[in-house]
């Protein structure tokens, strides 16, 4: 594979065995055309937000290099998710509900997309404690285009407490 792109994909999950669900996502991503696992984080137990009636939520970042381009990254990723057995509601009514595995392109190199189906930087990265907490444990540097330190973004939302900031309810699994 010629050098391609480094990427950042946030894996979530809150059914069944997630921590499994995650650790097989992990062995897919490496094995997607183009695309190779660079680093994966531990995974972290999250509190459920949205609807807290439900499982903890399991959470991880990988690193990837692909030379996938960024709407065929996300196709492929979209494809995991349905093989991991997701089903989605034709109407978006659980949007917020357990999920068998969420994956999202967090970052795409240094690349800024806006498009009706791909947004990069994800659009909601710098409010969520438990995507930049496995992020930032990858890399302590890492700056998110168009925000900034992905570490200040966390370390404001843990002095504020606003958006999903209960940053000290993320707890690694091991
Ligand atoms: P959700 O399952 O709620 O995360 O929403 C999935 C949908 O969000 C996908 O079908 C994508 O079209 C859209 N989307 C927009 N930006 C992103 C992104 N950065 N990563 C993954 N999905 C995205």
């Amino acid at each position: 594979m010629s050098a391609g792109v480094v990427c950042h994909v946030g894996l979530g999950g809150n059914v069944g065995d997630a921590a499994a669900v995650l650790r097989h996502a992990l062995v897919a991503l490496d094995g997607l055309p183009q695309t190779r696992l660079l680093r994966a984080s531990r995974l972290y137990a999250t509190p459920a937000w949205g609807v807290r009636d439900q499982p903890d939520f399991i959470n991880a970042v990988a690193a990837i290099e692909t030379s996938l381009p960024p709407h065929g990254l996300l196709q492929a990723l979209l494809a995991l998710e349905r093989q991991s057995g997701r089903q989605r509601a034709a109407d978006g009514s659980d949007r917020w509900g357990p999920r068998t595995l969420d994956l999202d392109i967090l970052l795409y190199g240094d690349s800024r997309i806006d498009t009706p189906d791909l947004r990069v930087p994800h659009p909601h990265l710098h409010e969520r404690a438990f995507a930049l907490v496995p992020l930032t444990e990858l890399d302590p540097d890492i700056v998110i285009p168009g925000v900034g330190l992905a570490s200040t973004a966390l370390a404001a939302l843990t002095a504020s407490a606003s958006g999903d900031g209960r940053h000290d309810d993320i707890k690694p699994l091991d």
